[in-house]
C-alpha cells in the first residue's frame, strides 16, 4: 500500500485527503478536537511538500429522506465553519473552505488554489449521494483531484463516495492513491490484533458493553483467533441466562440466547464469565434505593447488573498478567455512573500493569472510559475508529476504504 510518507512528486498536485473532522459539537462550539488534531501529521506532510491540499470530512448525520426544513436544521447543526477555524488555528495558517460541496463555486475554489494551500469542503453528507457512494458525485469529486490520500480511519468501514468512490475512480485512471499516518498506525497495530503471531500468545480478548448482536461477528473472529475471552459488561448476562442462571431483570438479549449457548459449547473453555456482580433496584440513580454485590449465578428477583463485582475483577486480573497481547472491546460495567466504575477501572489497570505485552482497544465507549480513568498512556494503541477497528478485527484486517487504496 502506497502511504502519504512515500508520496513524492506531489508539488503542484490537488491531493484531496479524506479526513475524520467528525467531532463532538455543541451548540457549534467543539468539544474535544482530538480527530482534527490526529490528522494534522498528513496534511502538514503534504503542504510541506507544496500540494494543493483539499480536505473532505463528514459530520454527523443528514437524514435526507426528511422534509426540506429538518434537512436544513441538520445542515446547520454539522456545518464545518467551526472546524474550518479550528483548523486554522492548529496549523498556524489560513484555511480556506468551500460551503458548496459541488458546482462551479468548488471547482472555482480549487482551481484557485496555490501550492501549499489548503482548502477544507462543507460537510460531505450535505450530499445526499455520499452515503450511496452515487457514481456521479464521486466522478465529479474525482475530477478535482491528481491524487487521493485515505486518513479517516473512523469511516474507513464505510463503502461511501468520499471514502471508496473517489478512490476507486482515481486509481482505474491511474493516478496515486494512499493512505494516511493515522491509518497508517491503525492498519499496523490492528493487523497483529488478527495475524497472530505465536510471540504474542497468550492472547487474550476482553469483551463488554451493552448488545451481544452488536458484536456477534466479532466474538466469533476472536473466538478463532485467542487464547481466552473475558467477557463482562451487559452482554455477559446474555450468557448468564444462557446457562439457566437467575439473572434478576439484568440487560438480556432473549433473542441471543441460542447463539450465546452454541458460543458456550464451541468455546473449548476459552470463554471466562463474571462469577459476581454489582448489582442494584434501579438503573437511574435518582429512584435507586439499594446497591449490592451478589454472585452472578443467583443475582436477586428485582435486582439489575451493572458492573463486574470484585472477586470477578480479581479474577479477570489473574488472567490478564498471563497475557503477551490483549485486545479490549466494551467496558465492564455502567461506566458512566460513578458507582459502576471499578469493573472498568479494574481491567484499566491490569492491562496497564503488563510489562512488555502488546495492548489495544477498540470501541467508541471503551476509548472514552480509558481517557476518562487516565489511562490512555498505558496502552500500546487507542483506535480512534470505534466501529472501523471492530469492523477490521471481524473481518481479518480488510475494510473497504482501506482495501480500495490496495495495490
Ligand atoms: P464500545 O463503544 O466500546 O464498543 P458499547 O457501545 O458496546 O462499547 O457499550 C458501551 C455501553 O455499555 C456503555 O454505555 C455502558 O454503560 C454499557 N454497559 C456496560 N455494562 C452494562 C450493564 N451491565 N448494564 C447496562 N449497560 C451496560
Ligand atoms: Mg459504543
Amino acid at each position: 500500500m502506497l502511504t502519504v510518507k512515500n508520496m513524492t512528486n506531489v508539488k503542484g498536485k490537488r491531493v484531496i485527503v479524506r479526513v475524520d473532522f467528525n467531532v463532538p459539537l455543541k451548540d457549534g462550539t467543539i468539544r474535544d478536537d482530538n480527530r482534527i488534531v490526529a490528522a494534522l501529521e498528513t496534511i502538514k506532510d503534504l503542504l510541506k511538500k507544496e500540494a494543493r491540499v483539499i480536505l473532505l470530512s463528514h459530520l454527523g448525520k443528514i437524514k435526507h429522506k426528511e422534509t426540506p426544513e429538518v434537512i436544513e436544521a441538520q445542515k446547520k447543526k454539522n456545518d464545518l465553519t467551526p472546524i474550518a477555524v479550528r483548523l486554522s488555528e492548529l496549523l498556524n495558517m489560513p484555511v480556506k473552505f468551500s460551503p458548496d460541496t459541488r458546482g462551479a463555486n468548488l471547482a472555482a475554489l480549487v482551481e484557485g488554489l496555490q501550492d501549499g494551500e489548503v482548502l477544507l469542503v462543507q460537510n460531505t453528507r450535505y450530499e445526499k449521494g455520499e452515503e450511496k457512494n452515487d457514481p456521479e458525485l464521486a466522478l465529479e469529486w474525482a475530477s478535482l483531484a491528481d491524487a487521493f490520500v485515505m486518513d479517516a480511519f473512523g469511516s474507513a468501514h464505510r463503502a461511501h463516495a468520499s471514502t471508496y468512490g473517489i478512490p476507486a475512480i482515481l486509481k482505474e485512471e491511474g493516478k496515486p492513491v494512499a493512505i494516511g499516518y493515522l491509518v497508517e498506525k491503525e492498519v499496523e497495530n490492528l493487523s497483529r490484533c488478527v495475524e497472530v503471531n505465536e510471540k504474542d500468545r497468550p492472547y487474550i480478548a476482553i469483551l463488554g458493553g451493552f448488545k451481544i448482536s452488536d458484536k456477534i461477528k466479532v466474538i466469533q473472529s476472536l473466538l478463532g483467533k485467542c487464547d481466552k475471552i473475558l467477557i463482562g459488561g451487559a452482554m455477559a448476562y446474555t450468557f448468564q441466562k444462557a446457562l439457566g442462571h437467575n439473572v434478576g431483570i439484568s440487560p438480556v438479549e432473549d433473542d441471543q440466547l441460542e447463539y450465546a449457548r452454541k458460543c458456550l459449547l464451541t468455546a473449548n473453555g476459552k470463554i471466562v464469565l463474571p462469577i459476581d456482580s454489582v448489582t442494584t433496584d434501579e438503573f437511574d440513580p435518582s429512584k435507586r434505593k439499594s446497591i449490592i454485590t451478589t454472585e452472578t449465578q443467583s443475582i436477586p428477583e428485582n435486582m439489575e447488573g451493572m458492573d463486574i463485582g470484585p472477586k470477578t475483577q480479581a479474577l479477570f486480573t489473574k488472567e490478564i498478567k498471563k497475557a503477551k497481547m490483549v485486545f479490549w472491546n466494551g467496558p465492564m460495567g455502567v461506566f458512566e455512573q460513578p458507582e459502576f466504575t471499578k469493573g472498568t477501572i479494574a481491567v484499566c489497570k491490569a492491562i496497564a500493569d503488563l510489562k512488555g505485552a502488546f495492548t489495544v482497544c477498540g470501541g467508541g465507549d471503551s476509548a472514552a472510559a480509558i481517557k476518562q480513568f487516565g489511562f490512555s498512556e498505558d496502552f500500546s494503541h487507542v483506535s480512534t475508529g470505534g466501529g472501523a477497528s471492530l469492523e477490521m478485527i471481524e473481518n481479518d484486517g480488510h475494510l473497504p476504504g482501506i482495501d480500495i487504496i490496495r495495490k
